[in-house]
């Protein structure tokens, strides 16, 4: 199944794309929750984090360089910040394609709501 995220990494719809190689896409979140809220999704559409394989170990792994890179191009990358992946219905996965949250650009609290 063709998801969104599919449809603006191969730019058939508008997104604010900040970061693209062969294999991830970076683009600002539509309904950012922090000054700072990229999404970093890989190119090949992986519903969960329950569908990854062993051969998209490296790939994967990719994901937190591109993290570093971004967050070191906006500035926050010695004040910090979080990443974040949702998976499944208790995760609060609303997109199911695997994607990375990068947050950051405030103090950003406890990891969950109390
Ligand atoms: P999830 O809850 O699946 O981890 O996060 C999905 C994220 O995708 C949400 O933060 C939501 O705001 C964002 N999102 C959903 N649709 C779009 C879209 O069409 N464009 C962009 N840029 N972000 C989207």
């Amino acid at each position: 199944m063709t998801t969104i995220f599919s449809k603006i990494v191969k730019g058939e719809i508008p997104a604010d794309i900040v970061y693209q190689d062969e294999t991830v896409t970076a683009f600002k979140d539509i309904n950012p929750i922090a000054p700072v809220h990229i999404l970093i999704v890989p190119n090949k559409e992986i519903a969960t984090v329950n569908d990854v394989t062993p051969d998209d170990e490296q790939m994967l792994g990719h994901l937190f360089i591109v993290a570093q890179k971004i967050a070191a191009d906006l500035g926050i990358g010695g004040s910090g910040y979080r990443l974040l992946i949702n998976c499944g219905s208790d995760g609060g996965q609303e997109v199911f394609h695997i994607h990375m949250h990068l947050l950051g650009g405030r103090k950003l609290g406890p990891m969950l709501a109390k």
